[in-house]
């Protein structure tokens, strides 16, 4: 066979192949157009193909007229596959339009059957090569109407390049002018205007310009999911890895080449099925990544809306609660001070109680504020260089008589001579020390607290050591997040928020210090640490 046919039929099948491969990929109506678009280029080859090759006159004209069919069709579902693809929904266009493009090619089928000579009136073989006589009226027709398709489907791509400021659209519209209008140019000077002049030679040139034309839309169609361009462009590559060996082992001249060629043939299709599947599962997985990576950015803007929300709610509520319990704590105080006249004994008790509930909500409430206030970055500080010695013998003077009460003993010792000063925010340090000690108080049940006070190395650390219920290895690692409180706590202290230590953690980070605990398990008591710079 001379190679330009074998050519034109390479052509043929990897166009075919194109078009199942789009066919298979989605059932949208623009790939169903287009996949129908490549058939035709692949038609138009075979029919060629079938023209150059044979013998019979008779056989030629019906392969002329078969090709004349399909390449006019090309044109024709170009146009109708650039009105589809412009649309932002796949709708299907009217049926005026639908009229205008396909009434004249119903026309021209009707006419080749009716008149199997209206294009060539006649061929005749002159050394080998086929001659052809056009028919100049129906011909000059044909190629006038198969020029305006083309136009008219680069008029409608080309404004709507004009009018879409989409980058990514922009880019498609490009690919598909740009790829298919030289196509378009060297097919029409080959397989019409030249065979109008004369020479019908060169027209096994036009189907193998098209499969450029088919590879430059399908690029621009897969760029929506890129992915699925690479099983597309493996699929044809392997594909036309087998035809290019399966020619070869037909035009093989001995035996032992043919079936060597045959071998390669076989192996070649194995390792191209398993490459092609390996392909595709690896397109497939990283689709599912990227598609559960989408999720889970989406559930996780929610999350953060709703902590947000969560921290504004928080803010509001507890400045509701805060006048309200100030107005009970200060009323019960007075009226265990007797500024409203004597009270009984049964009466005192019972407004002691109120009291301490109060006192007991209104340090909640203080850590619900502080949370919000973190989180949403309100807090305020005021930096100034503190004497932590200084602090810790007020704070654990102030916590003395509670310590007592609760049958527990408080010591506060300082290691070697200091200097103990760091710069910090007096207010808040005060705070942790007391919100530690305090803690300490709650979780011991009997023993003691000791406060250590330590100067080495540019820092200056605070030590809460307590004799207490002590904390589980596993929950150590958790214990400074929000709302966690060891499995035991809710026995001991029943009140406890579990925000106290959050609170502590950041604050020590906006005091560019740290933050830490020791226990050698449940029972065996607890340390924590607080660690300032030393100024
Ligand atoms: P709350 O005391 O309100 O529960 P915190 O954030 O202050 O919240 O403490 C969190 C948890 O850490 C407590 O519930 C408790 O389980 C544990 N914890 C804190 N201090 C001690 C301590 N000194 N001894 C034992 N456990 C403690």
């Amino acid at each position: 066979m001379p190679w330009h046919i074998t050519t034109l039929f390479i052509v043929a099948v990897l166009n075919a192949v194109f078009s199942l491969i789009l066919i298979r990929g989605s059932r949208t109506r623009v790939n169903n157009i287009f996949s129908v678009f490549v058939l035709s280029a692949s038609a138009w080859s075979v029919g060629i193909g079938l023209f150059l090759g044979t013998g019979s006159l008779k056989v030629a004209l019906y392969a002329a007229d078969f090709y004349y069919v399909a390449a006019a069709l090309i044109p024709i579902l170009f146009l109708h596959f650039s009105l589809l693809f412009l649309r932002e929904k796949d709708n299907p266009i009217s049926i005026f339009t639908m009229t205008v493009l396909y009434v004249p090619i119903v026309t021209f089928i009707v006419a080749v059957v009716v008149d199997p000579h209206i294009i060539l009136s006649s061929i005749s073989l002159n050394l080998g090569m086929k001659d052809v006589i056009l028919n100049p009226v129906p011909y000059s027709l044909y190629g006038f109407i198969f020029a305006s398709y083309v136009v008219a489907a680069f008029l409608v791509l080309t404004r709507k390049l004009h009018n879409t400021r989409e980058l990514d659209r922009r880019l498609q519209l490009n690919f598909i002018i740009l790829g298919t209008v030289v196509p378009y140019i060297l097919g029409m000077i080959f397989n019409l205007i030249l065979p109008w002049l004369g020479n019908y030679r060169q027209i096994w040139l036009g189907p193998v310009f098209s499969l450029m034309m088919v590879a430059s839309i399908g690029y621009a169609i897969a760029k929506h999911h890129l992915f699925n361009l690479k099983i597309i462009a493996t699929e044809v590559a392997v594909v036309a890895l087998w035809i290019f060996v399966l020619i070869r082992t037909i035009l093989s001249d001995t035996l032992s080449d043919q079936l060597l060629n045959g071998g390669l043939l076989i192996s070649l299709i194995v390792i191209g099925v398993l490459l092609i599947r390996s392909v595709i599962k690896e397109v497939k997985t990283r689709e599912r990544v990227e598609q559960l990576a989408n999720e889970l950015g989406v559930a996780n803007d929610r999350l953060t809306q709703l902590d947000r929300q969560k921290s504004e709610f928080l803010s509001i509520a507890s400045h509701q609660l805060r006048s309200p319990l100030t107005a009970i704590k200060g009323y019960s105080s007075m009226m265990l001070e007797g500024s409203f006249g004597h009270l009984t004994d049964k009466l005192k008790e019972a407004v002691e109680r109120v009291f301490l509930s109060s006192e007991r909500l209104v340090i909640i409430i203080e850590d619900f504020l502080n949370v919000s206030r973190i989180e949403q970055g309100r807090m305020q500080y005021e930096f100034s260089t503190v004497d932590l010695d200084k602090l810790v013998q007020e704070a654990v003077a102030e916590l003395t008589p509670g310590v007592v009460k609760a049958g527990l003993t408080i010591e506060y010792q300082k290691v070697g001579e200091g200097p103990f000063f760091t710069t910090a925010d007096y207010g808040k340090v005060r705070q942790m020390v007391v919100n530690i000690i305090d803690n300490a108080t709650k979780y011991t049940p009997k023993g003691g607290i000791i406060v250590t006070l330590e100067a080495e190395n540019k820092v200056v650390r605070i030590n809460i050591k307590d004799t207490g219920i002590g904390i589980p290895a596993d929950v150590l690692p958790t214990l400074f997040e929000k709302f966690t409180r060891a499995k035991g706590a809710g026995l001991v202290n029943t009140q406890g928020t579990g925000l106290g230590l959050y609170v502590v953690k950041e604050l020590m980070k906006a005091h560019k210090g740290r933050v830490w605990v020791e226990s050698p398990g449940a029972g065996l008591g607890s340390t924590f640490h607080l660690e300032f710079v030393a100024q």
